[in-house]
């Protein structure tokens, strides 16, 4: 994977050093002078990362690092702040100036790969993911994300070490914004990571009860931990396993002894990304489930139908069950709404709605099918079944009394059902067919009278 990196500094030498190693890895490298400039190629370049230096004249690295995390075109931009190393202070404001990662100089090679590769993996994800929401905005199905860092929500951490004092050292530098769990047992570990939604994983690369790499890679092939973030801890000097880890996919590292000015920032930003990506993932999928949803009864819609009956259809046929479908169609609504107003008109809609929901089954799909026109379709179901159904709704319907505008009004409505199954119809070859067959039925519920449940005749 190669990515195009922006490398900013105000010093010829260092901007040289970080290019010439950057291109030894086959990135793409861009350079920048001052903040300024910075802001500028940023803008216009669209790099996939921006390596900022802090001590810049004019402009210094954390108000670019604003500038940048506050506009449009940038925000998404990760950004590595270079640091010195004896400016520990620096690395905290660099991360509340927005930056998602910090550097040491002099920047160590492993270092530099790690973060640089571990934040281009994440912003290919999550461009992926804005992609999709740019077009499920254009589309209309999707809302603005609205990202809130949830602090209240305790950051749940496991550290797997076969060493108890380890895992105590390490807990003596966590306050109780989180909530630590560990494990010595490996293999073990791999079943209570699995089910434990962690918000990060942290490993000590040194056990021996078991292949830490092994338990890295399986951790990364489980669905349930495939994106959780592993912080691993490795000896000093032990390069090679830390490179294969992160090759593996471990998304950062921390050096044994661990410099507890260095172990809190870095679980922060892991966690930080983790807490991202999980909001845009629900998000996206509460927006999904908005646009299978009609918004006035809250009760999946047509589009949703559409692709959900064929399916319903299909494994009735392959199962040999019957599937039973009715479309409900109020009586008379056109004369509801003159009466008792259009808002009026709605809430009876949603008052049918409830009811109607209330009376089906789970694995029964309820939706709108029109403006005051329902279906249900109701696998595993015989005709019998489903006229009982219709019969009981019709009847509670028709003796219901919808209360409208706090009490000073009251609504009486009816309904006409038409049902159709495949029982009847076995030359059916499709959805499609069902649904006209309930329809006729339900023709002939309106001219026989309405208020009344007709079957489909065989
Ligand atoms: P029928 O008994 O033959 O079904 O008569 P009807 O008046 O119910 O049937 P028609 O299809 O002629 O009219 C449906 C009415 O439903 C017209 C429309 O204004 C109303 N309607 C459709 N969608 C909505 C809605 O979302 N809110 C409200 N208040 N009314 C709606
Ligand atoms: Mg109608
Ligand atoms: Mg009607």
């Amino acid at each position: 994977m190669t990515a195009r990196v922006l490398v900013v500094d105000d010093l010829e030498p260092n901007l040289k050093l970080l290019e010439a190693k950057l291109r030894a890895e086959y990135f793409d490298v861009m350079t920048a002078y001052s903040g300024a400039e910075a802001i500028e190629r940023a803008k216009t370049d669209q790099p996939d990362i921006i390596l900022l230096d802090v001590m810049m004249p004019g402009m210094d690295g954390f108000e670019a690092c604003r500038i940048l995390k506050s506009a449009p075109e940038t925000a998404h931009i990760p950004v590595v702040m270079v640091t010195a190393l004896d400016q520990q202070a620096d690395r905290i404001a660099g991360l509340e100036a927005g930056a998602d990662d910090f550097l040491t100089k002099p920047v160590e090679d492993v270092a530099l790969f790690a973060r640089v590769r571990s934040l281009t993996r994440l912003k290919t994800m999550t461009d992926e993911l804005r992609m999709r929401y740019t077009t499920g905005e254009s589309l209309g199905v999707v809302k603005q994300i609205e990202y809130d860092e949830d602090n209240d929500v305790p950051k749940r951490i496991f550290i797997i070490d076969d060493q108890e004092e380890q895992i105590e050292r390490l807990c003596a530098n966590l306050n109780e914004d989180y909530a630590v769990s560990s494990e010595t047992d490996p293999e073990v570990a791999l079943g209570r990571a699995r089910s434990g939604d962690f918000d990060l994983i942290i490993i000590n690369m040194s056990i021996e009860s078991m292949d830490p790499l092994r338990l890295c890679s399986s951790i990364r092939s489980f669905e349930e931990t495939r994106l959780t973030p592993v912080l691993a801890i490795v000896r000093q000097g032990d390069t090679r396993k830390l490179v294969r880890a992160l090759d593996i996919g471990v998304n950062d590292y921390l050096t044994r002894p661990v410099d507890k000015n260095e172990l809190t920032p870095r679980i922060s930003t892991q966690i930080k990304r983790k807490r991202y990506i999980d909001q845009l993932r629900s998000s996206f999928q509460a927006s999904l489930e908005m646009a299978v949803t009609d918004q006035l009864t809250g009760l999946y819609n047509r589009r949703y139908l559409a692709s959900h009956l064929s399916a319903m259809f299909d494994r009735g046929a392959w199962s040999n069950r019957p599937l039973s479908v009715m479309i409900l169609d109020i009586d008379h609504f056109k004369k509801i709404n003159d009466t008792h107003g259009h808002d009026a008109g709605d809430k009876i809609l949603q008052a049918f709605a409830e009811r109607m929901n209330a009376s089906v089954r789970g694995i029964d799909l309820a939706c709108r099918y029109g403006g005051e026109e329902f279906l249900i379709a109701m696998p595993d179901t015989e005709k019998k079944f489903a006229t009982i159904v219709a019969e009981r709704l019709r009847q509670e319907i028709a003796t219901e009394q919808i209360v409208l505008n706090g009490g000073r009004d009251i609504a009486q409505i009816t309904v006409s059902i038409g049902i159709a199954s495949t029982e009847d119809g076995p030359e059916d070859d499709n959805s499609q067919k069902l649904i006209k067959r309930a329809d006729e039925a339900l023709y002939e519920a309106k001219s026989n009278g309405r208020n009344r449940v007709i079957v489909s005749a065989a």
